[in-house]
């Protein structure tokens, strides 16, 4: 089955992974922007890799004939430094009329503390100025129900905010309904060490729906799997989902969501 993988960091993966990932039928990605394992000293480490995000991560993929896509911010952990942090969102509109960037993402917040939220509002502001749609990284573990609800004050607060075009990722099942409630999508992230696994994810998926809901892994430089998508697929076809229903949830959705960006210029496969 063919599907996009709306959260992968391909900076961090082997060109092998590209190629498993074409084979097993992923035909388009989308890369937020995140942390590097260390945090960058100067906005010009930043314009560097938002070259690489939008120039040569969209080659590598389309080797294998998959359809690279972006999304650019600075991350929350780097969001502790707001001065370099404003630096890097005045840089950010360089980047936007590239072919292939969706949006501002993954913004959020890792501690939820004041410079993040800050840093938050301020990412906001931008994607309302230039009209693009955003995907939000919500935190880990203990600090998440917390800065789910925080996030989502902050995104219900600002009247300009169009909510069918902000994606709220890493949900769980005691923050899915939050996010979907107040009409935003969800992302939930099939992780091997944390957040959620297959069959936890589709619980949730016959639990509330697959109206606004994405599946992604979240493959990066740590322990996680690029191929969980197609973990989610089989999960679904094991409890006698239909074809089509898998499809929306791992095709339909993705292409739905991603469609209300200018920069998405997806064909899709014969
Ligand atoms: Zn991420």
């Amino acid at each position: 089955m063919y599907y996009l993988d709306p959260h992968i960091h391909m900076v961090s993966r082997t060109t092998d992974d590209y190629e498993t990932l074409a084979k097993m039928g992923c035909v388009a990605m989308s890369e937020p922007a995140f942390w590097a394992g260390y945090d960058r000293g100067s906005v010009d480490g930043f314009r560097d890799y938002f070259e690489q995000l939008t120039s040569f991560e969209p080659r590598r993929a389309a080797d294998f004939n998959i359809q690279h896509f972006t999304w650019l911010c600075i991350n929350a952990k780097e969001a502790e430094n707001v001065s370099l942090s404003r630096d890097v969102i005045a840089m950010i509109p360089e980047f936007l009329g590239r072919p292939g960037v969706l949006g501002i993402g993954e913004i959020g917040l890792n501690k939820n503390t004041r410079n993040e939220a800050t840093v938050f509002l301020e990412h906001l502001d931008l994607a309302m100025k230039t009209n693009e749609q955003i995907l939000i990284h919500t935190p880990h573990l203990e600090d998440k129900f917390q800065g789910t609800r925080m996030i989502l004050d902050m995104l219900t607060d600002d009247r300009r905010i169009d909510r069918s075009r902000v994606l709220v990722d890493h949900v769980e099942e005691h923050t899915i309904r939050h996010v979907l409630d107040q009409g935003f999508w969800a992302g939930m992230t099939l992780y091997p060490v944390s957040k959620c696994t297959p069959a936890r994810a589709v619980d949730m998926i016959e639990t509330v729906g697959p109206e606004r809901l994405l599946v992604n892994s979240a493959g990066d430089w740590g322990p996680s799997k690029p191929t969980a998508v197609p973990d989610l697929i089989l999960e679904m076809r094991r409890r006698g989902h239909s074809e089509a229903a898998i499809r929306r949830v791992v095709y339909d959705n993705p292409v739905k969501f991603f469609s209300q960006s200018r920069g998405f210029n997806f064909t899709p496969p014969e």
